[in-house]
């Protein structure tokens, strides 16, 4: 049953294949360790006897394959066992994925059979996917693989803010605190939190970045044989099914993982049916995923941006930094919306282009947004380049011409074009 809300140091003995659930105070860390046995978090064990600080506002398991005693020290909003999860078959697809990679291991020179899993993980909203993803991923890379996470998912964003498409090889298995290490994403900016902003662009960005991986597994046999696990959107009707379908197919995925929905299950089954190298496989959704409406999701958007400048432990500083208007280029990509044809001379039809790059004049219509620097040489080459970060617009001096934006660090932004979209976020 729920405790919540208590604060001394405790103990949980939990059986095996049990799980401990827990979400983190509002405001405080909470202090946890394993007395006995073992255990891990979301796919990574963790260490015996050593105090982990989970930072406040988290909702995670600790899940025992064989019986654990963890002590807590600290509040929680709630905590409680959990004798029924998902893991065993979610272990399942892990020795499954396992088997495939070895066979492309073993296959190097073949480019066809060299290639490990390529996995998509869908489902709707709050139903697991970000979390199982990362299981996945860690299971692999305690097993020294090298898989590639892809996050599609511009709602929330497990490798960097929301607004982008991204990837990263994950090397170790990924750490229940800080998360994945941002030392070397593959980022692209949408710069908008649905994809219904720009379906175009969105498309384009997910093709880019598809077409880069794909072009860094053909160097490397050992990614390459690793594969991909992707996660993706919660949104799975209508164009939101269309999406996940065209990221199936850019992708070249191989294994489909649909949490807890029969009937967009049964979707992908059918259309799949003729690609028998694709499996479409149901899993349940773990009973301790804990749904967020739009406005907590809104916060964790927040959350999450400002763990970007300041780091998971508020233990980085960013940046306060001035420029001239000139020095900076800002663009945004396609038309916003369109002149209406009453605006328009006679005969002609409105520039619609989704994916034209548009040039934005410097104005306090700036102030509290989130840009993205990008790594393009050249405008034109913008809608197809990754970015290198992002940085806070705080200040739009008309008078003077200057901008002041927040930047993780000091100096100059390695390229002076800039992406803007409409994604902001007011500090707290
Ligand atoms: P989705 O990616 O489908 O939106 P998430 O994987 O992000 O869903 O899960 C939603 C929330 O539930 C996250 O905060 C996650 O940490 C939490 N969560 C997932 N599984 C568990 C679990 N077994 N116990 C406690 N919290 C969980």
């Amino acid at each position: 049953a729920a405790t919540g809300g208590s604060t001394t140091v405790r103990q949980v003995k939990l059986d095996k294949e049990c799980e401990l659930r827990i979400e983190t105070s509002l405001d405080l860390p909470l202090r946890l360790r394993l007395l006995t046995g073992t255990a891990e978090i979301f796919g990574t064990e963790i260490p015996p006897e050593i105090w982990l600080t989970i930072p406040p506002r988290l909702k995670f398991a600790v899940f025992t394959w064989y019986g654990a005693t963890i002590e807590m020290d600290g509040p929680t909003e709630t905590d409680y066992t959990a004798d029924e999860t998902p893991m065993i078959s979610y272990i399942n697809v892990h020795a499954v994925l396992d088997g495939r990679r070895n066979r492309a291991k073993a296959s190097p020179s073949d480019s066809d059979t060299s290639q490990g899993p390529r996995v998509v993980v869908v489902g709707p909203t709050d139903s697991g996917k970000s979390t199982l993803s990362r299981m996945l991923l860690s299971w692999a890379a305690k097993q020294g693989w090298k898989p590639t996470f892809v996050d599609l998912d511009i709602g929330q964003g497990s490798i960097t803010i929301p607004g982008c498409v991204a990837a990263t090889p994950i090397e170790l298995p990924i750490d229940p605190v800080e998360g994945i290490p941002l030392e070397m994403p593959m980022v692209y900016f949408f710069g908008h939190v649905t994809p219904s902003a720009n379906i175009d662009h969105y498309k384009v960005l997910v093709k880019e970045l598809a077409q880069t991986l794909e072009k860094q597994f053909s160097g490397n046999a050992e990614s390459r044989a690793s594969g991909m696990v992707i996660n993706t959107m919660g949104w799975i009707e209508g164009v939101g099914y269309e999406l996940l379908l065209h990221a199936i197919d850019t992708f070249s995925a191989t294994v489909i993982l649909v949490l807890g929905q029969e009937k967009l299950c049964s979707m992908l089954k059918d259309v799949l049916k003729n690609r028998p190298n694709v499996d479409v496989v149901k899993l349940q959704k773990s009973g301790g995923v804990v749904s967020r409406n739009a406005k907590v999701r809104q916060k964790a958007r927040g959350y999450r941006i400002r763990e970007y400048f300041y780091g998971p432990s508020n233990d980085l500083s960013p940046h306060s930094n001035v420029v001239n208007f000139g020095d900076l280029f800002i663009y945004r990509i396609g038309g916003g919306p369109q002149a209406p044809r009453s605006a328009l001379p006679i005969g002609a039809e409105p520039a619609a282009d989704p994916t034209r790059l548009v040039s934005v004049s410097i104005n306090r219509d700036l102030l509290h947004l989130v840009l993205a620097v990008s790594y393009a040489n050249e405008p034109d080459q913008i809608i197809s380049s990754n970015v290198a970060g992002f940085i806070y617009v705080t200040d739009v001096d008309m008078h003077r011409k200057k901008i002041t934006y927040l930047a993780p660090c000091a100096g100059e932004l390695p390229s002076k074009y800039l992406i803007v979209g409409t994604l902001t976020w007011i500090e707290n």
